[in-house]
């Protein structure tokens, strides 16, 4: 998607691999100044190489103080994706304490935090701003071993909507992308079973899941102007599934 972002500055959280990592990039083409959070410096230091002048910084989103000291003072930011979640699967009894909470730090209160942290910055700029929150299909609809995962992306319906409400007066936007599975490290554990991954790809429309492009795509579109009047929406890239 040819857009340009030229003069904005970006911020993508969960940059190192899979759909954050190929947002960057793709945000880089587009001329804006990226900022790449993650947890694995490696995956830093490879981003930098591919795309110069990324600003890399390396947090656990799971942990609030570490999370404030890292991007605290992090200053003007124009665009935010908030893309870095964990899918810690466990059948519903078995759900642990654990895994719940640090699911809901990383998943859905580092969206809260980041979101907080660059939304007040944009109102003291007086400038407008659009925010990404990447969900899921399973925000709507759940499958087995999801129970922790869904709950944080079904919240993140609502935080989605909530943002969209308080902020939407200072002109920032704030919409979802809600993708089926994308073969990237965590939808390949995700569908690791491959009579079901094969079973539930059938059950597509369009036979088949999403390519981390599509997802970008959605992303990228509802960063720009393009979407000016989109707000508290999400956008579907779920091969028709929840049509069916
Ligand atoms: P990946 O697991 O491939 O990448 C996730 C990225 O987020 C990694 O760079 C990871 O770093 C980073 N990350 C995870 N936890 C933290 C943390 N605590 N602090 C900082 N960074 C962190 O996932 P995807 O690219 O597939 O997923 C991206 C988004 O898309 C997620 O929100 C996911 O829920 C959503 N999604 C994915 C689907 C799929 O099938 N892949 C389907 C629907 C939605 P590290 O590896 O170092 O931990």
């Amino acid at each position: 998607m040819q857009l340009n972002f030229s003069g904005l500055r970006a911020l993508v959280t969960g940059a190192g691999k899979g759909i954050g990592r190929d947002t960057v990039k793709a945000l880089h083409a587009s001329g804006a100044k990226v900022v790449a959070v993650t947890r694995t410096s490696a995956d830093l230091v490879s981003l930098a190489k591919e795309c110069p002048g990324i600003e890399p910084v390396c947090v656990d989103l799971g942990d609030w103080e570490a999370t404030e000291k890292a991007l605290g003072g992090i200053g003007p930011v124009d665009l935010l994706v908030n893309n870095a979640a964990v899918a810690l699967m466990q059948p519903f009894l078995e759900v642990t304490k654990e895994v719940f909470d640090r699911s809901f730090k990383v998943n859905l209160r580092s969206v809260l935090q980041v979101s907080q942290i660059v939304a007040r910055d944009m109102i003291s700029r007086g400038v407008p701003g659009s925010i990404v929150n990447v969900s899921s299909m399973v925000a709507y609809v759940t499958y087995p071993n999801l129970t922790t995962y869904s709950s944080t992306k079904g919240a993140m319906t609502m935080l989605t909507k909530a943002m969209a409400m308080e902020l939407g007066p200072h002109k920032i936007r704030v919409n979802s992308v809600n993708p089926t599975v994308v073969l990237t490290d965590m939808g390949k554990k995700v569908s690791e079973n491959p009579d079901y991954a094969k079973k539930f790809k059938e059950r597509h429309p369009l036979r088949k899941f999403a390519e981390v492009e599509d997802v970008v795509n959605s992303i990228l579109f509802l960063l720009s102007d393009s979407s000016a009047s989109t707000s508290g929406s999400g956008i579907l890239v779920d091969a028709g599934y929840l049509a069916s």
